[in-house]
């Protein structure tokens, strides 16, 4: 490709909106454009990194014995009506009526349509496992758009979706995937970790999560060191060590706290610590009011209360000032479990249980109580874990110290059991002509995230520093004077050897200053330079490597070598 020919708007403005070096790349870059929040458009040279992740992605998901396939992104309701998602999905999906007010959805995800084809044909145990998978726009009313490619609205997935007699077909499918997955994120040259994840919306059991590590990523993650423990913060079991659980148990007794609300302020007026308090904490669960009890010293894991209580995450938030007032006739900053005005689920964690004379609120305005012991002055439904885990907490599964950190997520694999087969009603015959349901699962990688992802990893102050297996370009000849007879005549000899090899190369051939082309040729990343200066005529070139930004003067009758050379190293 001709750099006079290309479109590349590239900016040397950093644009205000981006916050991640990715989406202000991206934009400046000319790789990407905004249409609106959460929309963008891929430009030529973001286009070809696609494609480039495309591919990689494609050759794995065939290499593992799954075949692709493309279904619509338009979904009709009623599927999403029988397996109850329609609602449960909530304010995240984009959702519309054609012309004869029949309800259509743009789809976030396929799991109905790929079960609803599958339950219409598939129909003996002998036509499976199977593993089909497709890759397509998919479309989320994110509540934050954001980011720039990391949170969209609309953005590209490669979803697979297996089917399975058993478990353990399903088990091994899985397995297949997850090894696909690492295949995938080694070749597009990511540092990721794999994380125990929560099934959210998906249902089921088991899934895991890929997060390429970024200092500015959006999901935390904790692992252990020590032993293979990893999982996102979100999913990651609490290991609390009650530290009040000694002595006698005494009785009960208010204390006057006039506005003392907070854990610090309690801590200061008790001059006690913070783990000796329980805080009660309201929140809105669907159509109900729940109270939740955590340990003092802890925060809420939202996530786990979301299981307990089974409502889906959008249906839950904390309760507002009026409705504390109502259900503890109190001001906030005074609920407790004792003798709130309305009859509600309490959720307790179970480590409360063990606690000894706890303070908690009394439900009056400026009073506590304390002395507190749970099954003497209160009850409730005990809940395992409800604490937020955090770095420094001991590791569940071997007791050493977890460790934090942050990333993306790029891909996950879930185990779906039977959820969408029951919800379908979707059976095959088995051995013995015996109706019985899917076992499946659910398996995605977000493409146009990962290209993003991998930008997070691979960039300098000024620009992207592609990995070669998805570079848009891999070599880029300048032209440093294209006033220059000579220069010209090498650069075009030089390109034009270049492309009759398939190596995929740019000639600047622009009439811009050399500073122009030299930040241009950086800003977008292209791995390798062959510099056309003023030593053309003896024939030299310069070869820079964009990641070590390294010059060497080379002749004009090596590049060709020295670029396979490299190339060999390609994933
Ligand atoms: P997240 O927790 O980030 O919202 P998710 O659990 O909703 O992700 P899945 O439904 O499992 O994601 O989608 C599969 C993959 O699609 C994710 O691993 C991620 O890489 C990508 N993805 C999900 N939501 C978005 C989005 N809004 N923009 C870009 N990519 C996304
Ligand atoms: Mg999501």
């Amino acid at each position: 490709m001709r750099m006079s020919k290309m479109y590349m708007p590239t900016l040397r403005e950093v644009p205000s909106e981006a916050e991640l070096p990715s989406h202000k790349l991206l934009l400046r870059a000319g790789m990407i454009r905004k249409l609106v929040s959460g929309v963008y458009s891929y430009l030529p040279l973001g286009y070809r990194v696609i494609r480039k992740i495309e591919n990689i992605v494609r050759e794995e998901m065939d290499a593992s014995g799954s075949q692709e396939m493309l279904l619509s992104a338009i979904q009709p309701a009623e599927l999403w009506k029988e397996t109850g998602r329609w609602d449960d999905f909530g304010p995240e999906m984009f959702r519309l009526y054609d012309r004869n007010e029949r309800e259509f959805c743009l789809g976030p995800t396929h799991e109905e349509i790929f079960t609803d084809l599958i339950r219409n044909e598939v129909k003996s145990y002998k036509q499976l496992p199977l593993s089909l998978y497709q890759i397509q726009t998919k479309y989320r009313d994110e509540k934050r758009p954001r980011f720039g490619l990391m949170r969209c609205r609309e953005f590209i997935m490669k979803d697979a979706y297996t089917f399975d007699k058993d478990i353990e077909g399903m088990k091994e499918a899985y397995q297949i995937m997850w090894k696909a997955y690492e295949k995938i994120f080694d070749r597009c040259g990511l540092k990721y970790k794999v994380v125990e994840g929560d099934s959210g919306a998906m249902g089921g059991s088991d899934s895991h999560e890929f997060i390429a590590l970024a200092e500015m990523g959006e999901s935390e993650i904790c692992y252990c060191d020590e032993c293979d423990y990893a999982a996102t913060f979100e999913k990651a079991n609490c290991v609390y060590e009650v530290k009040n659980k000694d002595g006698e148990t005494l009785s009960k007794e208010k204390v006057h706290t006039p506005n003392v609300k907070t854990i610090e302020q309690l801590v200061e007026f008790f001059d006690t610590e913070a783990y000796s308090f329980v805080k009660t904490l309201l929140y809105k669960a669907k159509d109900e009011v729940v109270a939740v009890l955590i340990p003092g010293d802890r925060e809420l894991n939202e996530l786990k209360l979301c299981h307990a209580v089974n409502v889906n995450e959008h249906e839950l938030e904390m309760a507002d000032e009026e409705t504390v007032k109502v259900i503890t006739g109190a001001e906030v900053g005074f609920a407790g479990p004792i003798g709130l005005k309305k009859d509600i689920r309490v959720f307790v964690d179970s480590r409360i249980k063990q606690m000894k004379n706890i303070i908690v609120g009394a439900n009056q305005t400026d009073y506590h109580f304390k002395n507190v012991n749970y099954g003497i002055d209160f009850n409730g439904e005990i809940v395992d874990d409800l604490i937020l885990v955090r770095e420094g907490d001991k590791c569940p599964k071997c007791g050493s110290i977890l460790k934090k950190d942050r990333g993306n997520e790029v891909g996950n694999i879930f185990q779906l059991g039977t959820k969408y087969s029951d919800g379908l009603n979707a059976t095959f015959l088995d051995e013995n002509g015996k109706e019985r349901k899917f076992y499946m699962g659910s398996h995605g990688v977000g493409v146009s995230r990962t290209l993003a992802a991998v930008i997070e990893q691979y960039h300098d102050e000024n620009g992207i520093k592609w990995p070669l297996s998805v570079a848009p370009y891999h070599v880029i000849v300048t032209i440093v004077n294209t006033k220059d007879g000579k220069q010209v005549e090498v650069g075009e000899k030089l390109y034009k050897q270049l492309l009759d090899e398939g190596i995929e190369v740019i000639l600047d051939d622009r009439k811009e200053r050399a500073g122009v082309k030299f930040k241009d040729a950086e800003l977008i990343g292209v791995p390798f330079r062959v510099t056309v200066g003023r030593n053309a005529g003896e024939g030299i070139v310069e070869f820079v490597a964009r990641e070590t930004m390294q010059k060497e003067e080379i002749k004009t009758d090596e590049v060709l070598s020295i670029v396979k050379e490299k190339m060999a190293n390609i994933i």
